[in-house]
């Protein structure tokens, strides 16, 4: 076979991603390593996604286990590692039941449909509006990417379906005058992540869920990117102290291994019927004996101590930076969720920074175009932590140093 590199993307891929020039062979950890036996110490963790690194030897060990035992049956069967890893979900958050999908975007294909399903059942098919925000991101299914709330990423597709409306993120008086009989269902990020790093307010989280209880419409976390321990708590909603009534997770469930889930309440489950909704591979035994170590890792009050107490290290780094540099405006979200906001005089840059970063050995990601954005992996230790923001601070040097 010929030499395969970045031009093979090019000539054999559809063109709707731009990856980087550096193809990354190997991982272990938190470190990367190129084609070229450089390596690179990774604060992207696959967009949120690698919570406990590459090829962390416990998943490794039990994703070998499983592929010997038993890959692949569908829902005409159940099995065994997707039974464990729905009762561990349901011990560990509000919901009594769990759907399985492969992906963000499925999980919340299902959780969006869920809610108009319960509207009707309940209410009448009036009851059929979906509230979600501005700069929102719920996946690109053509359902979720029009929940999701960037125009950018639905031009040019439609017609879209019809019966929903995005307002501004934490403007709680927005919400209360739009919000009515025919509101089925609020779609909220409690970080918006891909849109730029934006926390709900607690106030905000608070009036979502007393708007909802008001109206009887659903409250919908998209809890794809904030979840499993990302923010220091197993889910997000957990340290804002607000339950929503379906939960989508996906991302670091499976630590780089493809599943996604929907939790719920039983009466909110039950308007799935048998044959309402499905997926082929969802509740896969190789994803779920995966997950389910996964989870077993992460959902450990020691563990997610860790978290918090790395992101005030994260933080002290970054703002010594920040002293030298003056860039960010702001350091926003929460845990291994790191949001660098650059100073109006950035704004439109940050993809240079993150080109600085690679330079540097580093990978880091933007979210938008004036944020810079860290997810690393939840295990990274304290001097992977220094040795990365020395990286960081050299980018940040040369960005400047070269404008
Ligand atoms: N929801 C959120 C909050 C996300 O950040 C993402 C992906 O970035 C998705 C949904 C979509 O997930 P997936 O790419 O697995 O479909």
């Amino acid at each position: 076979m010929k030499q395969l590199n970045r031009n093979t993307f090019d000539e054999v891929m559809v063109p709707n991603y731009n990856p980087s020039s550096v193809v990354p062979v190997r991982g272990a950890g938190c470190q990367v390593w190129d084609s070229e036996g450089r390596q690179y110490l990774d604060l992207a963790g696959g967009i949120a996604v690698n919570g406990l690194g590459h090829c962390h030897p416990e998943l490794v060990k039990v994703l070998k286990e499983q592929s010997e035992i038993l890959w692949h049956l569908s829902n005409v069967w159940t099995n065994e590692p997707a039974l464990e890893l729905a009762t561990k979900l349901v011990d560990k958050t509000f919901a009594d039941k769990i759907f399985f999908s492969n992906s963000g975007g499925e999980a919340n294909e299902a959780a969006f449909k869920l809610a108009r399903k319960y509207g009707h059942d309940h209410f009448g098919s009036e009851k059929n509006e979906i509230i979600s925000f501005v700069n929102a991101f719920h996946g690109r299914t053509l359902f979720t990417v029009s929940v999701g709330g960037q125009p950018k990423y639905t031009q040019g597709f439609e017609p879209l379906p019809g019966g929903l409306t995005h307002l501004p993120y934490n403007d709680l008086q927005a919400l209360e005058q739009a919000m009515s009989d025919k509101t089925c269902a609020v779609v909220m990020e409690p970080i918006i992540a891909e849109g730029g790093i934006i926390n709900a307010t607690d106030e905000f989280a608070k009036g979502v869920r007393e708007l909802c209880d008001k109206y009887n419409a659903l409250l919908v976390f998209d809890e794809v990117q904030t979840g499993m321990g990302r923010t220091g708590d197993l889910y997000a909603y957990m340290g804002l102290g607000v339950t929503p009534d379906i939960l989508t997770s996906a991302k670091a469930l499976g630590g780089g291994f493809p599943i996604g889930a929907m939790l719920t309440t039983t009466k909110i489950a039950n308007s799935f019927g048998i044959g309402t909704h499905g997926s082929t591979y969802g509740g896969n035994p190789l994803a779920c004996a995966v997950a389910s170590k996964v989870l077993d890792i992460i959902a450990n009050d020691d563990f997610l101590a860790d978290v918090k107490s790395k992101r005030a290290l994260f933080e002290s780094h970054l703002q010594r930076i920040n002293e030298r540099f003056q860039v960010f405006e702001e350091i926003r979200g929460k845990g291994l969720l790191i949001g660098c906001a650059l100073v109006p005089e950035w704004h439109g840059k940050a993809r240079a920074f993150l080109d600085a970063a690679m330079n540097q050995g580093l990978m880091v990601l933007v979210a938008g175009l004036n944020v810079i954005r860290l997810a690393p992996p939840l295990i990274i230790s304290e001097d992977e932590i220094s040795e990365a923001m020395a990286r960081f601070e050299k980018a940040v040097e040369s960005v400047i140093t070269t404008a």
